[in-house]
């Protein structure tokens, strides 16, 4: 295995995660999005979680993964609690201010292929929302 060629391979995986917002990618969704295939990957580095090691990235893909754009209530429920029910840019929060509303939004937009998974989702208020066309 010529180093050049796992370099290449890395950097391809590490664009994926960046481009969906996530710190691990399934051999699944790199099969996606990715522009390899998954044979080079487990030949380079021995398996998929190797190559996921070998990046730095996560070996587990905590939270499931939504299709949908949506994001569900159990979902937003998990986001908003985890963000403390405050906007993650301002600390605005509806329980200092009852004007303050409160939306889920993703980091990377859905419309970029990011995806409805906790990692890639917070919490804004309206005003740091607002002029942002993705939010859900
Ligand atoms: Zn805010």
């Amino acid at each position: 295995m010529k180093r050049l060629e796992t370099e290449v391979l890395k950097r391809d995986l590490l664009k994926v995660a960046g481009k969906l917002g996530v710190s691990s990618v399934t051999a699944v969704l790199y099969g996606e999005h990715g522009a390899f295939t998954i044979r080079p990957f487990v030949r380079a580095f021995g398996s998929w979680n190797r190559a996921l090691e070998a990046c730095g990235l996560r070996v587990k893909f905590k939270g499931y993964i939504r299709r949908v754009r949506k994001v569900d209530l159990r979902m937003r429920y998990m986001v908003l609690k985890r963000d403390k029910y405050k906007c993650v840019l301002c600390g605005r929060s509806p329980a200092k201010d009852a004007s303050v509303e409160l939306h889920v939004d993703h980091i990377v937009p859905f419309s970029k292929g990011g995806l409805c998974v906790m990692e890639n989702l917070q919490t804004l208020c309206e005003m740091c929302n607002f002029g942002k066309s993705d939010d859900c």
